[in-house]
């Protein structure tokens, strides 16, 4: 491995962890407080939005999306994906955002008021970035919640739905039961695809919305989309798709599986920070709820990462409000004024 580039950069009071809506909102509050702030990402601007279904629409109406008091105008009553990374981008010019693009943090060594962010770059090439505080904003869309079953590491299983067109004519298997499960079924049925919809449960979850609920059952109930409730897929074949139902074992021809069973938080990434994950609650990690500091002194947390595995309790709803938290506990240490040698 190549040695670090020589460290040419000042020193700064704060380097974000994900630059998704939560890590933006924590950087704005803490610059809007006076402190200098560095984003790092190891994708392009908020990553995880950036890879959500193409035809996406957002659940929540724009102003609950708002960041740093700017508003989102939006003709539509929930925006899409496209309007939601353009008011991203528009916020992150607006407030001259110091953003790392395409930089994955690996390592981060030292402690509150001297820490030492290791990163690598697409090239594989190592950075180093100095900080007196962290703010962990690692999301959960990275990390899928593996069936554990034989076949899922074909090619033809994904965990993230993009784009209907591929499918067009071909035998589709969603396994899920939630939101992102009934949205990509229904989008894939509209756009040609013959599609089977696998869940555990005996009907589609409580949390789909009130909106999704009826259009996915109506098809159902039409059979326009096939669904096996009380199932679970047992294996996965290169044509085929093995299913454990009430009925017993079926099997079904198939060209391609998607896997919708949620994500979870990078917990071994937040582990060798050095955070304590509550293993009897939800692996949720400590973190004083007034300020957000984890366990580790000067290493805060913000947005979903916060709920442990409960992550359907933080969006960015809710976590857009971290920032100012974060950066009212940095004014109250008076941080930039904290030697780092
Ligand atoms: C299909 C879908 C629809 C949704 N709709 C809504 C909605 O309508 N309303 C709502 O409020 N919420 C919604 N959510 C949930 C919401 O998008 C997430 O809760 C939100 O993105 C969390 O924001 P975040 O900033 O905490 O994390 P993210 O947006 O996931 O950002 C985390 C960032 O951290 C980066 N990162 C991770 N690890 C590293 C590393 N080691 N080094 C560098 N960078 C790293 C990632 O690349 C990413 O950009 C939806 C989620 C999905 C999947």
């Amino acid at each position: 491995m190549s040695k670090p580039l020589a460290h040419t950069e000042p020193i700064v009071d704060l380097a974000v962890i994900g630059a998704g809506p939560t890590g933006m909102a924590c950087a704005i509050e803490a610059k809007r407080a006076g402190f200098t702030v560095i984003l790092i990402d190891k994708g392009c601007l908020c990553n995880s939005l950036f890879h959500y279904p193409s035809n996406m629409t957002f659940f929540t109406t724009p102003e609950l999306l708002e960041i740093g008091d700017i508003p989102f105008p939006s003709p539509n009553q929930k925006p899409n994906r496209d309007e939601a990374l353009e008011y991203y981008r528009k916020v992150c010019e607006h407030y001259q955002l110091d953003v790392r693009l395409y930089e994955t943090v690996e390592q981060v060594r030292g402690s509150d008021g001297k820490f030492t962010v290791h990163t690598t770059d697409r090239f594989g090439r190592p950075l180093d970035h100095k900080a007196r505080k962290l703010v962990v904003a690692t999301g959960y869309y990275d990390l899928p919640n593996y069936l554990d079953i034989p076949g899922e590491d074909l090619n033809k299983v994904s965990h993230y739905y993009n784009d209907p067109h591929p499918y067009f004519g071909l035998n589709v298997v969603v396994i899920g039961g939630k939101n992102s499960a009934a949205i990509a079924a229904l989008d894939l049925w509209r756009h040609g695809a013959k599609v089977t919809l696998v869940h555990r449960g005996a009907e589609m979850h409580r949390h789909v919305k009130y909106w999704i609920l009826p259009d996915i059952n109506n098809r159902i109930k039409n059979g326009e989309i096939e669904a096996y409730f009380s199932s679970s897929v047992a294996r996965i074949a290169e044509d085929t798709v093995t299913l454990l139902t009430p009925e017993g074992e079926r099997t079904l021809e198939n060209n391609f599986v998607f896997a919708l069973t949620g994500y979870q938080p990078d917990f071994r990434f937040l582990e060798a920070l050095g955070v304590r994950l509550d293993e009897k609650n939800d692996r949720c990690p400590a973190c004083d709820p007034q300020t957000l500091e984890s366990n580790v002194p000067g290493i805060y947390l913000a947005g979903v990462v916060i709920a442990g595995e409960r992550t359907n309790e933080i969006f960015i709803e809710n976590g857009r409000f971290h920032g100012k938290l974060i950066a009212a506990d940095l004014v109250a240490k008076n941080v930039s004024a904290a030697a780092f040698d």
